[in-house]
């Protein structure tokens, strides 16, 4: 039933967003709250008081994931009824942006407040979940995506707790550390639906102020690492040096070359992070690691690549007289968001007055590995300059608003018609 919600976004939304992005704040007007530090711990208590004050039973699952729980159909369609999940993220990039992720998690949860007051006890197929999943980034704990991959059984949870940050701190010591490694078991959901800035440029570009991702890019992400011998920079022969690093330059840039050799467009890849020992400047560098990451909506361009990658690797490591070893090597294979989400998001910024664009998403999000346990979907507002990862990260207040009624009345009719109406 297609019909007008009248979602509006609650007044005061954007002050209450900007009061949250004093959490973890930094002095150039971004955020600092990686997954489990101090600043994460305080941004999730303010966020369990909120939705505690809204009217929200909280849970906090065994990854540290936080569930607001309001049961809209329980008197209904009883214990059974199924759950509609709407959220994204807290965590941040140590130089992060205060709208990735925490928009959208403040959105699902004054939405879904909103909500409840306009149903008034009216009749509801289903209950609203909003949820923050933990270790979105993967800035600090890899992979990404980490909760969301938990509670979509992609991950066990014995594997995510024992990773470790660069300091080999693991993701368990580091929830108990801010008192958020939980026990509460959380109800699987049956429609998820995330709110979240573009973090792109394609809506500024084309001046519009809504989209909707139709599909996401696969990803491989590799941890290699080359080793081989010190030495003095000075008098060490060149035919004897063993150099790490330079068996890395030549990974990174021969990387970037398949890239440029692709279609534009077609193919991403990088080295993001790079790790050398002992790191100093009179020392042939004996052990280089490479986090790199080849990303493509194309799973033949993504496994041609990953090809190309195996071939440089042995050839770099001959160049530079060093042994080389693939520590980590995961793919997340391309995909699409389900059309009957995509449709319903679609009707509802049209009875808002607004054409969405359709979007492919390069960047991950928790709706991926959602979407092996239901329709899931992501819904944007633009970016400045396409910017996220920064602190000038930057959205138009009113696409702000705009973005939060939205999200409202798209889960009012997956709530009072039931997920599987779509
Ligand atoms: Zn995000």
């Amino acid at each position: 039933m297609d019909r007008p919600t009248n979602s509006t976004c609650p007044e005061g939304f954007l002050d209450r967003l900007d009061a949250f992005s004093q959490i973890g704040t930094t002095d150039d007007g971004g955020v600092d709250r990686v997954e489990a530090s101090p600043a994460n711990g305080l941004a999730r208590r303010e966020l369990a008081r909120r939705m505690e004050a809204a009217g929200y039973r909280v849970l906090v699952d065994g990854i540290g994931n936080m569930f607001g729980l309001l049961e809209l159909a329980e008197q209904f369609a009883g214990q059974e009824a199924p759950w509609v999940f709407a959220g994204s993220h807290i965590d941040s990039q140590p130089k992060g942006g205060r709208l990735d992720g925490a928009y959208g998690v403040l959105a699902a949860l004054e939405a879904g407040q909103a909500l409840k007051e306009r149903l008034a006890g009216r009749p509801a197929k289903a209950n609203l979940a909003v949820v923050a999943w933990t270790g979105e980034e993967g800035a600090r704990f890899q992979p990404s995506l980490l909760g969301s991959s938990v509670h979509a059984g992609i991950l066990p949870l014995e594997q995510a707790l024992a990773r470790k940050d660069g300091n080999g701190v693991s993701v368990a010591d580091a929830l108990d550390a801010i008192g958020f490694r939980g026990r509460d078991q959380a109800p699987k959901p049956s429609a998820y639906v995330e709110l979240h800035v573009e973090c792109a440029p394609a809506l500024e570009n084309s001046n519009t102020r809504l989209g909707v991702f139709d599909r996401w890019w696969g990803a491989h992400k590799l941890e290699l690492l080359f080793t081989g011998a010190t030495a003095h920079t000075g008098p060490t022969p060149m035919a004897k040096r063993k150099d790490a690093l330079l068996a890395a330059a030549e990974v990174i840039t021969g990387l970037r070359r398949l890239a440029d050799a692709a279609p534009a467009g077609a193919l991403h890849t990088s080295v993001g992070r790079l790790e050398v020992l002992p790191n100093s400047p009179n020392v042939v560098p004996d052990s280089a690691k490479l986090f790199i990451e080849i990303r493509s909506v194309d799973a033949k361009v993504m496994a041609d690549t990953h090809a190309r990658l195996m071939e440089l690797i042995p050839y770099a490591a001959t160049l530079a007289r060093v042994a080389h070893r693939i520590v980590r090597d995961e793919y997340r294979a391309p995909g699409a968001f389900e059309i009957g989400l995509r449709t319903l998001a679609r009707e509802e910024a049209d009875h808002l007055g607004i054409l969405p664009m359709s979007l492919e998403t390069i960047a991950a999000h928790d709706a991926m590995p959602v979407a092996k346990l239901c329709p899931s979907v992501v819904i944007a507002v633009p970016s400045r300059d396409g910017l996220c990862h920064s602190p000038r990260e930057w959205t138009d207040p009113r696409d702000l608003e705009l973005g939060v009624a939205w999200l409202g009345g798209i889960l009012e009719r997956l709530v009072v018609d039931g997920p599987e109406s779509v």
